[in-house]
């Protein structure tokens, strides 16, 4: 990460932690009591959903306990403001954007019965965080709802945490991708460990490149490899303008590189305005990641 993106996560944190403090601070907040009262076609919609086939509650006028939250649910339009709203608003706009719940907890106090109207009211508990998870990195949000009837008497409470996270992204992966096999594995992991890996002969120590099965000196199968300076001088070079590439902006230079090593490869220069590019110019390698998985050796001019 940046400095300055450390710094915004800094401000991002504090504005949160902030945020939670103010939050609890309100205490318990009531909101606006159910649109229905407790009625018989809920419960009965309720009971045949769940398989609920307890005379008890239809006969009596009891509405099942894990129905407390039904009552007040907000509807798609209709949304009373919460303590929690601003806590997950501002943990969307700093990229927290995932939610899962991972706790539900719910205390009965007495049945809800027909033709009663449930109020709702919600405290705000807390904010913990910054954690990471499997998901991604986020906060875990805790509240807990207490519903009431009217009159105020305790129906039912539910605690409610989320966890709200910054989902993992993954680049789109890079269009032009290299063959990777088992003769040439030990370069592409090199390249992502930024080293550029010369493949040689395990009995006569000749360097080759392309890698390739066999010992083009002594016929030996038995590979190593060395590790090369990341040295190297244009040798030879064509300037890319026509046709488009995908992942790539044209005009683009690709050269064969003579490396102090004795062998030459081929790779794009780059930090270089391709007018200045010229044979028996001095590189550096320097290693460009192009998706999750996949990094590219090029090469730089080489300060002097
Ligand atoms: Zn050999």
């Amino acid at each position: 990460m940046t400095a300055e993106g450390a710094a915004q996560e800094e401000a991002a944190h504090a504005e949160l932690v902030a945020l939670a403090a103010k939050q609890a601070a309100l205490g318990e907040v009531p909101g606006a009591p159910a649109a229905d009262a407790v009625n018989e076609p809920m419960i009965r919609h309720w009971l045949d959903a769940m398989g609920d086939t307890n005379p008890r509650y239809l006969s009596e006028g009891l509405a099942p306990p894990a129905m407390s939250q039904v009552w007040t649910m907000p509807g798609r339009h209709r949304r009373d403001p919460t303590p929690v709203d601003d806590i997950l608003t501002t943990l969307d706009a700093n990229g927290f954007t995932g939610v899962v719940a991972t706790n539900c907890d719910q205390t009965y106090h007495r049945y809800a019965r027909v033709g009663e109207r449930l109020v709702p009211s919600t405290r705000f508990e807390s904010l913990a965080g910054p954690k990471r998870t499997a998901l991604g990195e986020g906060y875990f949000a805790t509240w807990i709802v207490t519903w009431r009837t009217q009159e105020g008497k305790p129906v039912a409470e539910m605690l409610f945490r989320v966890l709200k996270f910054r989902p993992v992204r993954r680049r789109e992966p890079y269009p032009l991708r290299p063959a990777v096999n088992a003769d040439t594995a030990f370069f592409w992991a090199g390249a992502r460990a930024g080293e550029l890996r010369i493949q040689s002969c395990a009995d006569c120590g000749e360097l080759r490149h392309p890698p390739g099965p066999m010992c083009p000196s002594c016929r030996s199968a038995n590979r190593s490899h060395v590790v090369a300076s990341g040295e190297g001088t244009v040798y030879s070079f064509v300037v890319h303008h026509r046709p488009p590439v995908p992942g790539l902006e044209t005009p683009f230079v690709v050269a064969v590189v003579d490396l102090p090593e004795g062998v030459r490869i081929v790779g794009n220069i780059v930090d270089c305005p391709v007018e200045e590019v010229g044979i028996g110019m001095s590189l550096r390698a320097t290693y460009r990641s192009m998706d999750d998985e996949l990094t590219l050796p090029m090469w730089a001019p080489r300060e002097t």
